[in-house]
């Protein structure tokens, strides 16, 4: 059994034979928790393994293009999906920074009404007020939070803040974890010029540099070894990174094992070697969006600027609407029009925007299972989607539209206001939205009760002494806003509490 290499490590390093390590701790996924556990661990004096299944990546390495992102950055390689009553892409992320690599950096906190539900009805005693400001205000100098200029938010952006501002609603430009944005519009590809601070070049730096951290990209963890009620050790398999097929196997050995691999990693894990049953796996919420293109007689050029830059807070109503740009190739697959006509707005794409709508998913209901994803939209979300739709027309007429193409199939180009509710019905079914996800949350649940929770208020799996989870998966609800700022607060919490647990001094 060797010590870890501290560092980052990679196929490349690993050398013939099975790879065997040790650390005080084991974590298991690079993503927001991943990252955010393993600097909290480090910082309180614990030695680290993080094993990874996706690269180290450095900034340099990225290209501009779907096709790239979708193979090397993209779990499933772009083609998640949920399935029930519609289909709705799931996007994450694979790598050193997990879905961090391809994000949007848009920042908020967890809003307090959450985060009141969360102590009162679901035992999370450890999120308490000035904790959490706590874990803000950290979260917001180790990510680098701030308001691009407006010169890098470019037309996309600012057409949708002059129609917010036209209709008097509470818009502002979004805290990112960008600080060195140029407006490139390539987030969701990897920001090649690291103006991004993804958690590997950020949490896990200050990790790195405690010496204490070993970080394996390109190692798959599947299966445990156990001893009564413990976990012994991980056990895997080693990735070639060029065609992404199986090479070598590792096996790790800790005290402690902390699951990191997001909301649809880690209760497939749990659940593949018998750790948890019950729900695990049950209560996925997803963020659900859908989004409006508008023309204007001036040029938009939506691929440039800020990828997502401006908000308008709808929460009290269930919704954000929020600017969200893409590289070409992909609005076409958002034309929810007829071949020619679809063909007329790519020809005429520099003079579209595009915006979109997040909702706070309540009633409806999902799973993850073993190979499936699927989701069923409920009717109030449904509900909530349309409103949604609307709101975005309305501010892109009052900012000057010609016209508004909603995604939402069988709808009509709505050339004037009046077109908004005479063609957005509320009984437009789930089938027909143009749907998208990317903040998949809630599958091992934290809570109070063991019946009903994954894992404990201190992210311990129940029934096992030293397995836990510190990740997106342990949201009790969903949140209403973007969410990576909240997993990097259980990350720091979750961490916390299995130092505590190792160091009760
Ligand atoms: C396209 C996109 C845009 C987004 N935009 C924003 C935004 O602007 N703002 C915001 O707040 N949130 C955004 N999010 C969501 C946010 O990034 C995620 O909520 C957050 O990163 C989730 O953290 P996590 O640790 O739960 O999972 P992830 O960050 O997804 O990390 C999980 C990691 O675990 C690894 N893994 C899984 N299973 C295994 C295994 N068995 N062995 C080894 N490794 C494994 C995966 O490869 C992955 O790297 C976006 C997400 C996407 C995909």
């Amino acid at each position: 059994m060797t010590r870890f290499r501290p560092g980052r490590n990679g196929f490349e390093q690993f050398g013939e034979g099975p790879l065997e390590l040790a650390a005080d701790v084991c974590v298991i996924g690079g993503g927001a928790g991943g990252a955010s556990t393993a600097c909290a661990l480090t910082e309180a004096g614990l030695t680290v393994v993080l094993l990874e299944e996706g690269r180290n990546w450095r900034p340099q390495q990225f290209q501009p293009t779907a096709s790239w992102a979708f193979k090397h950055l993209y779990a499933g390689r772009g083609t998640r999906a949920t399935r029930g009553n519609c289909v709705i892409p799931l996007a994450g992320g694979r790598g050193v920074g997990g879905s961090t690599l391809i994000n949007s950096a848009i920042c908020f906190r967890t809003p307090e009404p959450v985060l009141t539900d969360w102590r009162e009805n679901h035992g999370c005693e450890h999120f308490d007020t000035a904790w959490m400001d706590a874990c803000f205000a950290r979260i917001w100098s180790t990510i680098g939070v701030t308001v691009n200029p407006p010169e890098f938010q470019r037309e996309n952006n600012r057409i949708f803040k002059q129609g917010a501002d036209a209709l008097g609603l509470d818009g502002k430009w979004m805290a990112r974890s960008a600080p060195g944005c140029t407006g490139c519009g390539t987030c969701n590809q990897g920001c090649p010029t690291g103006g991004k601070l993804t958690v590997d070049r950020s949490f896990l730096q200050l990790a790195l540099d405690t010496g204490r951290v070993g970080v394996y990209g390109d190692c798959r963890v599947e299966g445990v070894e156990t001893d009564g009620g413990r976990v012994v050790a991980v056990t895997g398999r080693t990735v070639e990174p060029k065609g992404y097929t199986d090479a070598g196997t590792f096996r790790v050995k800790a005290d402690r094992f902390v699951v990191c691999g997001g909301a649809v990693g880690s209760p497939r894990f749990l659940r593949a070697n018998g750790l948890a049953s019950g729900v695990v796996g049950q209560n996925l919420r997803i963020h659900p969006t859908s989004y409006a293109l508008a023309r204007f007689d001036q040029e938009i050029v939506p691929w440039h600027g800020v990828t997502q830059g401006y908000y308008v807070d709808m929460w009290d109503q269930g919704f954000l609407l929020q600017t969200f740009s893409m590289p070409p190739d992909q609005y076409y697959l958002s034309v929810p029009l007829p071949g020619d006509e679809g063909l007329a707005v790519m020809r005429d794409l520099r003079h579209f925007a595009s915006g979109g709508v997040v909702i706070h998913d309540e009633d409806s209901v999902g799973h993850v299972g073993s190979s499936e994803l699927v989701y069923w939209l409920g009717d109030q979300d449904r509900r909530r989607l349309l409103a949604g739709v609307r709101q975005v027309a309305r501010v892109y007429f009052a900012a000057g539209a010609t016209e508004v193409i909603a995604g939402i199939h069988g709808v009509p180009k709505l050339r004037s206001v009046d077109d908004i509710d005479r063609y957005i019905l509320d009984d437009i079914p789930a089938v027909e939205l143009g749907l998208y996800a990317s903040h998949p949350m809630g599958t091992c649940r934290m809570g109070a009760d063991a019946a009903t929770s994954v894992v404990d208020p201190a992210g311990r799996v129940w029934g096992w002494d030293n397995l836990h989870v510190a990740d997106a998966s342990v949201f009790p609800t969903s949140l209403g806003v973007n969410p990576q700022v909240t997993v990097m607060a259980m990350g720091l919490t979750i961490g916390r509490e299995v130092a505590r647990a190792m160091n009760p001094d």
